[in-house]
């Protein structure tokens, strides 16, 4: 398979600031700060939730090359696509899938039900989310004070959030780990 393309994919560490890259040659090393040293390497595979038989490709890792006088510092790390939610199987298509049915007012339950994921992740899932709350809604807003919502669950109104400002996007989630070069559950 060939090289996961850096335009769909984020990097924990990577420089936030300024506009987003769209090659590794514009990327900087988030052990060293170098930029021009980064080298594809291994392709990152993972489970497929549609198909336990399945491995699907979640991501690359990248060398930062300290080879025949390259000045990186020889570190390697992750690139992940933006579908893939790293140390989850959930995928944020169908993490997304379920959100906006809990935004619909459907229950845990229904709103899991048909997604390729036992029950007790969603609620594992859930939970979790809920724990991230602050650090989600401050990453959304800065400072900014949120918009009014009708929600009275903060989780709810901050999905909306999500919704609104990623509204155009076929997947809120991904676009979030494009644009903020995290994952959502991170
Ligand atoms: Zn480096």
């Amino acid at each position: 398979m060939g090289d996961v393309p850096f335009l769909d994919s984020f990097c924990a560490g990577c420089s936030r600031s300024g506009r987003p890259a769209f090659s590794l040659k514009q990327v900087q090393c988030p052990h060293c700060a170098c930029s021009g040293t980064l080298i594809r390497h291994s392709i990152l595979y993972g489970n497929d939730p549609d198909s336990s038989a399945h491995q699907v490709k979640r991501g690359q890792r990248v060398l930062c090359s300290n080879r025949d006088l390259r000045p990186g510092c020889g570190h390697t790390f992750p690139i992940f696509l933006s579908e893939v939610l790293p140390r989850h199987t959930v995928t944020a298509t169908v993490l997304w899938t379920f959100i906006q049915a809990l935004l619909a007012g459907l229950s845990l339950r229904t709103a899991a039900k048909n997604l390729p994921l036992a029950l007790e992740t969603f609620y594992g899932l859930r939970r979790k989310m809920r724990i991230k709350l602050d650090i989600l809604r401050t990453r959304l807003l800065g400072s900014r004070s949120p918009p009014h919502s009708e929600r009275s669950d903060p989780l709810l109104a901050t999905f909306e959030l999500l919704s609104t400002l990623f509204a155009g996007n076929a997947c809120p989630l991904a676009a979030f780990a494009l644009r903020f070069q995290i994952s959502f559950l991170d």
